[in-house]
């Protein structure tokens, strides 16, 4: 399909989409001005495709420098009676919430959403937190799709919902959500044409200090107003039709929301299953009401949800608060496991434990699994050939190598990026992470706390996310470690979006670069380096200086990710058979996935290899050469 009907596409048109494009052409139908994020998967897509489509449905479109940016920068928009969106993946709603919290307070003018994807099982993530919590915290209503038509439809009623009451409203999804396809049948598009010289809208803030502005005189009232709408969106979630029921069964009843009530679907129905089931899109303000008509009848009830125990615990409330006999199957009993993804499988194995049925083995989705994985070789996740990053781990641990520490003399903080991968043998290279931007933070703390020495990783994209203000924190509390800056011009991991490192912004517009270099010596640090990762004589000497230091000394190493789109290839290294001595140190130690040995004899995949020339620096016997 043709990303720009998912603007041109009219009113009762199908097309067959990806979740996340989904959520785009609920953006459109709903007539957003404002869309801002931080990329993370499983929500990148969104920001792919607004960053092409932006124009044309006359959106602002930004990627910012981190989530809590993006809130505000949506928060603001809506507050100026603007519809606005951001999104983010779960743990981004950790470096939002600071602001998230008081929007909630301050309330919106114009509709403003935000999806936060979650990713049970963690694929991509470092832990697997349940975005529906911030819901509570923040009392903010939550919408939860099971397929692509409801992402879609979601997000448009979202801003309805969020305009009504003047309020943020969260969509959850999940990684299935996030990225399934299905058909999704077109609705009405709200006009959001420009009323300006910009492609986009352009609203008013009307000042009233006592509504935006939470100093303690203010806020008190300011949180009564939240429950006093919080109260009445729960009358709107007992009759909405995202919390609705099917089936007949008179004893057994399940409840349950997003890609788990897929799963217990096809539980129930391959089956044959008795259970009638409440499916909750609409899940906070929790539909007490709804709830309890749901349970009055039935004995027992299973509750299928992916992450944590959040309907169930709900659903004890209602039975409580209304003295049900209902027996309730869910996590906090055992029937389902308390973490990881769900599929239909775990569903049915639940569901067995109390039913006893004789489950229809014909579909199940483990055993297929099984066995289509025997027929995938396993690999670990590996550095792309001619990636950066392993030079410069190369290098490093060449120079620890050189200035007489051991492996245990030397800790290294990573972040979040490709460069997580670094701690993988031979470079070893991750002993400590925490999140966006904490190698610079924990780079302080070891500073401190250890004699050690310390070598601290970050991304150019995650640096601006959030490693300036503990670099500030080194500089002025005097820290020493050894901070580098992996500039490889773009935010790799995600998908390869931009950042204000490089002269383009989120719809492709020429954008100022802000330079790595200059904000570190803003920052106050004295020893501050630009290097090629290529020049491993540069790398190690770069290294052995900065070590020596005692300060926060800053290696800036610069060289694109070689997956950047345009850019032009080298041509593959040759390799020299009668100059190899087999020493094995290009296989080994450098572990270029380009370079194997293959029946005894090194061998180069030119598919693969990059031309960086980083193994031909390693090779002492001129056994690789330069392929120009
Ligand atoms: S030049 Fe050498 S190190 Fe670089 S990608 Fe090719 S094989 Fe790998
Ligand atoms: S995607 Fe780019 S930065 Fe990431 S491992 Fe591959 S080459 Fe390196
Ligand atoms: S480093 Fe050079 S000599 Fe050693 S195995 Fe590789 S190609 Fe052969």
């Amino acid at each position: 399909m043709n990303l720009k009907e998912l603007v041109t596409g009219d009113s009762g048109e199908k097309r067959f989409l990806l979740g996340n494009e989904a959520a785009v052409r609920g953006l459109i139908e709903a007539g957003i001005s404002i869309a801002a994020t931080y990329p993370g998967t499983p929500s990148s897509e969104i920001g792919n495709v607004l960053s092409v489509l932006a124009k044309d449905a006359n959106i602002y479109f930004e990627f910012s420098t981190n989530e809590k940016v993006a809130m505000e920068v949506a928060a603001t928009a809506a507050v100026s009676g603007l519809r606005s969106f951001t999104f983010m993946k779960h743990v981004g709603m950790n470096v939002a919430a600071d602001s998230f919290m008081t929007t909630a307070y301050s309330g919106v003018n114009g509709g403003m959403v935000i999806l936060s994807a979650d990713d049970p099982s963690l694929f991509s993530s470092q832990n697997e937190q349940d975005t529906r919590n911030y819901a509570k915290l923040a009392n903010v209503p939550i919408l939860e799709p099971s397929n692509c038509q409801e992402v879609k439809d979601m997000v448009k009623y979202a801003f309805d919902l969020s305009e009504q009451f003047k309020l943020p409203v969260i969509v959850r999804t999940t990684t299935r959500v996030s990225h399934m396809r299905g058909v999704v049948e077109f609705g009405d598009v709200r006009d959001n044409s420009s009323n300006n010289d910009n492609h986009w809208k352009r609203g008013h803030f009307n000042k009233d200090p006592s509504k935006y502005v939470p100093v303690p005189a203010f806020a008190g009232d300011m949180h009564v107003r939240l429950w006093d709408k919080i109260r009445k969106i729960e009358e709107v979630s007992n009759k909405s039709k995202f919390n609705c029921e099917w089936g007949t069964g008179k004893k057994y009843g399940l409840i349950a929301s997003s890609s788990a009530f897929n799963y217990a679907c096809d539980v129930v129905k391959f089956n044959n299953l008795d259970i009638k089931i409440l499916k909750l899109g609409f899940s906070y303000p929790f539909p007490q009401n709804k709830v309890i008509e749901f349970l009055s009848d039935l004995d027992e009830v299973f509750v299928v949800e992916e992450v944590d125990p959040i309907i169930e615990r709900d659903t004890l409330v209602c039975i409580g608060s209304k003295n049900l006999n209902v027996q309730v199957h869910g996590k906090l009993d055992g029937t389902f496991p308390i973490y990881h993804e769900f599929n239909s499988d775990i569903v049915a194995e639940g569901l067995n434990k109390v039913l006893n049925f004789k489950e229809n083995k014909s579909v199940q989705f483990t055993q297929s699994l099984e066995k289509l994985s025997e027929d995938i070789p396993s690999r670990a996740p590996v550095l792309c050939a001619g990636c950066p990053h392993r030079a410069m781990y190369y290098g490093i641990n060449i120079a620890i190598e050189e200035l007489g520490l051991k492996p245990e003399d030397v800790i290294f903080a990573s972040d979040i990026g490709c460069y997580t991968l670094g701690i993988n043998p031979p470079y070893n290279a991750a002993d400590y992470l925490l999140s966006m931007g904490s190698s610079v933070g924990d780079g302080c703390g070891f500073s401190v706390s250890t004699d050690q020495k310390v070598a601290s990783f970050i991304g150019d994209s995650t640096f601006f996310h959030s490693g300036i203000s503990p670099l500030i924190n080194a500089v002025h509390n005097k820290h020493n470690f050894v901070l580098t800056v992996l500039d490889n011009r773009i935010t790799a991991m995600t998908g390869g979006q931009p950042n204000p490192g490089i002269p383009v912004d989120g719809m492709g517009d020429d954008a100022p670069e802000v330079s790595i270099r200059k904000l570190a010596l803003a920052c106050g640090c004295d020893f501050v380096r630009v290097i090629n990762p290529f020049n491993l004589e540069q790398v190690v000497k770069t290294y052995r200086e900065a070590f020596e230091r005692k300060d926060a000394a800053v290696i800036i190493s610069k060289a694109p990710c070689t997956l950047i789109k345009g850019l032009t290839r080298k041509p593959p290294v040759k390799f020299i058979e009668s100059n190899c001595n087999n020493c094995d140190k290009c296989v080994k130690e450098l572990a270029c996935p380009a370079i194997s040995k293959i029946n005894g004899k090194i061998t180069i995949d030119e598919s693969q290899c990059d031309g960086c020339t980083a193994c031909i620096q390693v090779c002492k016997y001129g056994a690789l050469e330069d392929g120009r």
